[in-house]
């Protein structure tokens, strides 16, 4: 297991990752523990040399153990990571439901724009709703927030 991560939670944008890479890591968190690259292809609807590649990219910036035959599991930064991912998108799931879209509409709005909203605005966005527990699409932690 790599104990060095690229990502240091304190300092990360929310913009380090793809909308792909961001597919990927919301995916593992789902599932929770390891998950085999056929199950991550097949849910993707991607093929299974681009999961390998994708991955494996995600193990070499640590957020993600990968063992060949065997399957990927996210890193304890990895899954921190992905709580990140999680609360983005319930924020900005609720921020849309407040101008008259349905809780469908929003999740599949949010998901396509997601990856480029910043960590900054994310923060801000949550404090001016009052850092609300419940999003459009789940519970809200505020362990990211900027609650100063
Ligand atoms: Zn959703
Ligand atoms: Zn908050």
């Amino acid at each position: 297991m790599l104990d060095y991560c690229m990502f240091s939670m304190k300092e990360i944008t929310g913009l380090e990752l793809s909308p792909k890479k961001v597919e990927y890591l919301k995916l593992l968190f789902r599932k929770g523990g390891v998950v085999r690259t056929t199950d991550i292809s097949s849910s993707l609807k991607v093929d299974p040399s681009t999961t390998t590649k994708t991955i494996s990219d995600l193990a070499s910036i640590g957020l993600v153990d990968y063992t060949p035959y065997r399957g990927a599991e996210l890193t304890e930064a990895g899954r921190k990571y992905a709580e990140f991912l999680v609360n983005r998108h319930n924020i900005l799931t609720l921020m849309l439901s407040h101008y008259g879209l349905s809780s469908e509409e929003t999740c599949e709005e949010v998901s396509r724009f997601e990856s480029f909203v910043s960590r900054s605005a994310i923060d801000k966005i949550c404090c001016s709703m009052g850092h609300p527990s419940v999003g459009g699409c789940g519970r809200i932690d505020h362990a990211f927030c900027d609650v100063s």
